[in-house]
């Protein structure tokens, strides 16, 4: 009876998931993505200096609007590293250094419906021992540095190091950044990230 039921929905509804990358999203949450503007602010991060804005500082607090505002442009990462064999098949390890819990929402919602990551090749992995990348979320915190230290060594080469949001770049408004302890070969900015830069970037990783 119950397999009817979700049959029927299923129908009922259509297909969701999104033609991204082949066709440019209709709708994107504004925050986080690129801000614009003119002159400087006090900014609490340091993420605007001589009225440039810096995506890897910036912790999406709002406080310089109305002069800098965002723009929907969601290509804020950087791809340092990226790695071809990792194309039609891209296992990821999440791990959580110091986060606050919305970095893992957001990275988790590239699983659901609408963004459906596994349609592009890429996968979650709950061992370091089948991950291509480590998706490092937080601040780094003493606590985790030998956990994260050991899943690295645990993984196979080739492999890429990913830092995810302004906390694990730069240390957000708190810590250090995990960037400062490992190198990153990509870095993703937002505070949450928005999931269209988490699967830009991700691709980039790949060479695409
Ligand atoms: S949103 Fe906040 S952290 Fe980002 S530039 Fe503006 S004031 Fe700085
Ligand atoms: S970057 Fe922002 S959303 Fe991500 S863990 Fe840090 S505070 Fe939370």
């Amino acid at each position: 009876m119950n397999i009817n039921f979700w049959f029927l929905k299923g129908i009922f509804k259509g297909i969701k998931t999104e033609k991204f990358p082949k066709k440019a999203p209709l709708d994107i949450a504004p925050w986080s993505t690129a801000l614009v503007g003119k002159g400087n602010v006090d900014c609490p991060v340091e993420a605007i200096k001589d009225g440039k804005w810096n995506f890897e500082k910036c912790i999406f607090c709002r406080r310089c609007l109305p002069e800098y505002a965002p723009n929907g442009d969601t290509a804020i990462y950087k791809v340092s590293g990226n790695d071809r064999t990792f194309k039609k098949s891209f296992h990821l390890f999440p791990l959580d250094s110091g986060a606050c819990g919305a970095c893992n929402v957001e990275l988790h919602n590239i699983a659901a419906p609408q963004y459906d990551m596994t349609r592009l090749g890429i996968f979650f992995t709950n061992t370091p021992r089948h991950a291509d990348a480590i998706v490092i979320m937080g601040v780094w915190t003493e606590g985790m540095g030998k956990v994260l230290e050991r899943a690295l060594e645990a993984m196979p080469g080739p492999k890429l190091v990913i830092a995810m949001g302004a906390c694990a770049i730069s240390g957000g408004i708190i810590g250090t950044g995990v960037t400062d302890k490992f190198n990153a070969d990509v870095v993703i900015g937002g505070c949450p990230p928005n999931p269209y830069t988490i699967l830009s970037a991700l691709m980039k990783a790949r060479g695409e």
